[in-house]
C-alpha cells in the first residue's frame, strides 16, 4: 500500500478511541503478555534502516535455537536473511516488508525472534520446535526499507515481481521457497491507513486474506486451508479489536506473490496491518501482530490440517477504501473574487518520502464519504490561505493539490484553522 498510513495522534475521533478500547478479557491474553515481555525495545518507531534491525535482534541471532542464513543481496548490496527455528516435520515461510514502508511485521519478528531464541523452558516454544520449523524473512526490500518507501532501489514493486523475478528481492524470496518447500506462507504488509471494516464502518486496524491461486478465485484444499488459518487469526484479533478486522479483496493478481505462493501450493495467508487511532507507530499494532502470528503458529502446531470454522473469516466485512484523511463539512467557502459557495473540503495526505501533510483533494457536496476525521464547519465561513489560491493575477481560484492552509471563522471570531498537519483550535 502507498505510504498514506500516517496516522498523526492529533486526529483521534473521539467516536474511533472509544470503539479502539480494549476488551478486559483481552488483557488475560497471554500471546499479547509475551509480545510485551519479549519486546525488542530498540525498535521503537515504524522507519526502521535495515541495520537497525539486525543490530536490534543481534543479540538472540546468537542462540544455538536459530539458525541466520543469507539468502541474497538487494540491489544495492543490502543483506537478505532468514532466520530459522524448529525442527518440525511442517514448514512455514513468513516474510515482510517487501514494501519498505510497511514495517509493523518487521517489528513484530524481531519480538518473535527474541522470543524464540529464549531458551527457557516454555511448552509453547518447545511445541513449536518440536513441530515446526519456522523460516522468517524480515525485510525483504532492505532498499526501499532505507527510504521508507514501498518499491525497491529501481522503484519495481516486488510484489509484482513474482511472475518476471527481475528484483534480486524477488529472486531471493522465489529461491527460499523453492528450497523450503513451505506448507504454509504468511505475507506481511500494512495497507493505507484509510480503508474501512466495511463501508462507512470505523478504519480497519487489519485487513487478512487466503488469496486466490487463480483466476477463477478455486478454493483448492491450500487455500481453504488458508481461510481456516485466516479465520484463526480473525478471530484473535478481533478479540482485542471487535469489528476492526476487514477482509482483504481477493482478485486474483499472476504478478503478486501472495496469489503465486498459494498457486505454488503452500496455504498463504495475507495480513495487511491497517491504522489505529493513537497508534501513529504502530506499536500497538505492531504487538497484536505477534498475537496474530504465533496465533497462527500455534494453531498449526495443533493440527497441521488447521481444522476449524471459517465462519469467522468469511464473516469479516468487506476493506473498503475510504478517499480522505480529513473532511470539513457544512462550512461556506470564501474565495476572494468569487460568490461564497456551500462546500466540503476534502483533504489527503501527500505521499512520498517525507511528505505527509494534507493536501486539498476535493472541493463539493463530499457528505457521502466517510474519512478519517471529519469536522463540521456548519455556519462557519472557510478563509482559504494564499497558499490555497491559484498564484498571480486578480483571479485566484482555488488551488486543488495545495496544501491545508484555512481559517474557520463565526463572524470575526475564529472557530479552528486546518494546517498540513490537521485541525487546530485557536
Ligand atoms: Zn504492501
Amino acid at each position: 500500500m502507498p505510504n498514506l498510513s500516517v496516522l498523526p495522534s492529533f486526529r483521534l475521533p473521539v467516536l474511533f478511541l472509544a470503539l479502539a478500547v480494549v476488551p478486559a478479557a483481552a488483557q488475560d491474553d497471554p500471546l499479547l503478555a509475551l509480545a510485551a515481555r519479549y519486546r525488542a525495545e530498540a525498535i521503537a518507531s515504524k522507519r526502521i534502516l535495515p541495520e537497525q534491525f539486525w543490530e536490534a535482534v543481534a543479540p538472540a541471532l546468537g542462540s544455538a535455537a536459530l539458525g541466520v542464513e543469507e539468502v541474497g543481496r538487494s540491489g544495492e548490496g543490502r543483506p537478505i536473511r532468514t532466520v530459522t527455528f524448529g525442527r518440525g516435520p511442517t514448514r512455514l515461510l513468513l516474510w515482510s516488508q517487501m514494501h519498505g514502508d510497511e514495517s509493523s511485521a518487521t517489528m513484530a519478528l524481531a519480538d518473535i525472534i527474541r522470543w524464540l531464541a529464549d531458551s527457557a523452558p516454555d511448552p509453547r516454544r518447545d511445541r513449536i520446535a518440536e513441530r515446526l520449523t519456522v523460516v522468517l524473512l524480515p525485510m525483504l526490500n532492505p532498499d526501499g526499507a532505507a527510504r521508507f518507501r514501498r518499491e525497491n532501489a529501481w522503484g519495481i514493486d516486488v510484489n509484482r515481481d513474482a511472475r518476471r523475478q527481475v528484483t534480486p528481492e524477488a529472486r531471493a524470496l522465489k529461491a527460499v521457497r523453492d528450497r523450503v518447500e513451505p506448507h504454509f506462507a504468511f505475507n506481511l504488509h500494512d495497507q493505507n491507513g484509510r480503508s474501512r471494516a466495511g463501508r462507512g464502518g470505523p478504519p480497519a486496524a487489519f485487513a487478512l486474506l487466503a488469496p486466490a491461486a487463480d483466476s477463477a478465485r478455486t478454493w483448492t484444499p491450500t487455500r481453504q486451508r488458508a481461510r481456516r488459518l485466516a479465520a484463526a487469526m480473525a478471530t484473535a484479533l478481533g478479540r482485542h479489536l471487535p469489528g476492526r478486522i476487514a477482509k482483504y479483496d481477493d482478485t486474483w493478481s499472476a504478478r503478486a506473490f501472495g496469489d503465486a505462493m498459494q498457486a505454488w501450493g503452500a496455504s498463504t495467508v495475507l495480513l495487511e496491518t491497517g491504522a489505529l487511532a493513537g497508534d501513529p507507530e504502530k506499536q500497538r499494532l505492531r504487538t497484536l501482530n505477534v498475537v496474530a502470528l504465533l496465533t497462527a503458529l500455534e494453531a498449526i502446531a495443533a493440527d497441521p490440517a488447521v481444522p476449524g470454522p471459517t465462519a469467522p473469516y468469511d464473516g469479516l466485512p468487506g476493506n473498503a477504501s475510504t478517499p480522505y484523511d480529513l473532511l470539513v463539512v457544512g462550512g461556506t467557502l470564501q474565495v476572494p473574487g468569487l460568490a461564497p459557495v456551500q462546500a466540503d473540503l476534502g483533504f489527503v495526505h501527500g505521499g512520498g518520502v517525507g511528505a505527509t501533510g494534507l493536501l486539498l483533494e476535493d472541493v463539493g457536496d463530499l457528505r457521502d464519504f466517510a474519512a478519517v476525521d471529519t469536522v463540521d464547519a456548519s455556519g462557519l465561513v472557510l478563509i482559504p490561505s494564499p497558499v490555497m489560491l491559484e498564484a498571480g493575477g486578480a483571479r485566484r481560484g482555488i488551488r486543488l493539490g495545495a496544501p491545508a492552509q484555512l481559517e474557520a471563522r463565526r463572524g470575526a471570531e475564529t472557530a479552528f484553522t486546518i494546517s498540513p498537519s490537521g485541525r487546530d483550535r485557536p
